[in-house]
């Protein structure tokens, strides 16, 4: 999704009147040719060097490959995350995210294709990037010997910056200060790599899989650290096996399966638009809905499990509702009536054929 702003201009116009659009998959260029030329809007601060035209995304990916010798492991993928948006990047082992990260952090050069933080070249302009970009650090990123509150020093040293203490408190390991990054349990090596990544303040903080190996509650708690960067306007993308992480997270998802983005969009927006297996569940009174012969429409698949006649329906509304309609007419009682939409973890099962096509 794109946002542009336009303002008017000519005569008769007070400014400032601007509004803006968000733009899907029309053609910006287009879009903002016919406003400009047929309305008298024109974009506003919206053309770069080149008279391009420049959005407001905050990350924006275009046409990015990566080839390690033959094999290639992205192969030409587009998006762009908004300000303040969580994007979650999905997909089975070896399908390319975190190579799309590194590419992003600068780690990896692209073999082809555009990529911008902040309307930075990650590739050519790395110096500037790492202050406005926050990294969780893997494992290794760390020397074992070395302090937390040596790493956090280190980390700010380098940002210019005194050592954000404060924050290690937050993050639970205040009365770890002390203690050797390779003593630590690795939820609390999660921790600290998050700590560091947020001690600058960026404003686009990147993290490959932030709670892997996490415990339920410090998973609870890191999740609720990245919805208050959130909110205070900073930009997320993570890439994550965890599709409730996802699902409970996320703005928007892409599902990379090959090096190629195969679905992308709201995690309810792509769980609505899988094969439409809705499932339904219904217990009556009666015996109803046993009759043989019963059709409703939408409904792709039925069967019963335990006292429940259970349907899995295309259109869940139309569903429902003729099958209400149906207890009704056979002057039948309703007891239980469930609809459960599909979670993305079964939506990115069938989207990538079990997790391994
Ligand atoms: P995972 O979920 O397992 O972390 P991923 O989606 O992050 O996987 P990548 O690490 O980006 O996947 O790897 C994508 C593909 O590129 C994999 O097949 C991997 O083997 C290959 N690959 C990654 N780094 C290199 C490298 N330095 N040299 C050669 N091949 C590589």
């Amino acid at each position: 999704m794109q946002i542009l702003h336009f303002e008017a201009v000519g005569q008769g116009v007070e400014p400032p009147q601007t509004f803006a659009v968000r733009l899907a998959s029309v053609d910006r260029r287009v879009i903002a040719g016919t406003l400009s030329g047929t309305l008298g809007w024109r974009p506003k601060n919206n053309l770069g060097a080149g008279g391009n035209l420049v959005t407001e995304s905050v990350i924006e990916v275009k046409d990015f490959r990566k080839t390690y010798g033959d094999f290639v492991a992205v192969n030409g993928i587009s998006f762009a995350v908004e300000k303040g948006e969580i994007f979650g990047l999905l997909g089975p082992n070896g399908a390319g995210k975190t190579t799309t990260l590194e590419s992003l952090e600068g780690l990896r050069v692209p073999d082809r294709g555009e990529m911008r933080i902040l309307g930075i070249d990650p590739t050519h302009q790395i110096r500037k990037l790492h202050h406005l970009i926050g990294v969780q650090l893997q494992t290794s990123g760390l020397p074992a010997s070395m302090t937390v509150q040596e790493a956090m020093a280190f980390f700010c040293s380098y940002h210019g910056l005194a050592p954000q203490y404060e924050l290690l408190d937050r993050l639970g390991l205040g009365e770890r200060q002390r203690t050797q990054y390779g003593e630590l349990s690795t939820g609390q090596q999660r921790r600290l790599a998050l700590a560091l990544a947020m001690a600058h303040k960026p404003p686009v903080v990147i993290l490959d899989e932030p709670t892997a190996g996490l415990d339920v509650a410090s998973r609870v708690e890191l999740h609720a650290i990245m919805r208050e960067l959130q909110k205070s306007g900073v930009t997320l993308i993570l890439a994550t096996h965890d599709m409730a992480e996802a699902e409970k997270l996320a703005d928007r998802v892409a599902i990379l399966l090959r090096g190629r983005i195969v679905a992308a969009g709201s995690p309810r927006d792509l769980t609505a638009t899988g094969a439409g297996m809705t499932k339904i569940s219904v217990r009556t009174e009666g015996s109803s809905l046993q009759a043989g012969g019963v059709s409703f429409p939408a409904v792709t698949q039925q069967t019963t499990k335990d006292e429940y006649a259970v349907y899995y329906s295309t259109d869940p509304g139309a569903s429902v509702s003729a099958v209400l309609h149906h207890i009704e007419d056979q002057h039948d009682h309703l007891i239980d009536l469930r609809v459960e939409r599909p979670s993305l973890e079964e939506r990115f099962l069938e989207i990538t054929d079990g997790g391994s096509r």
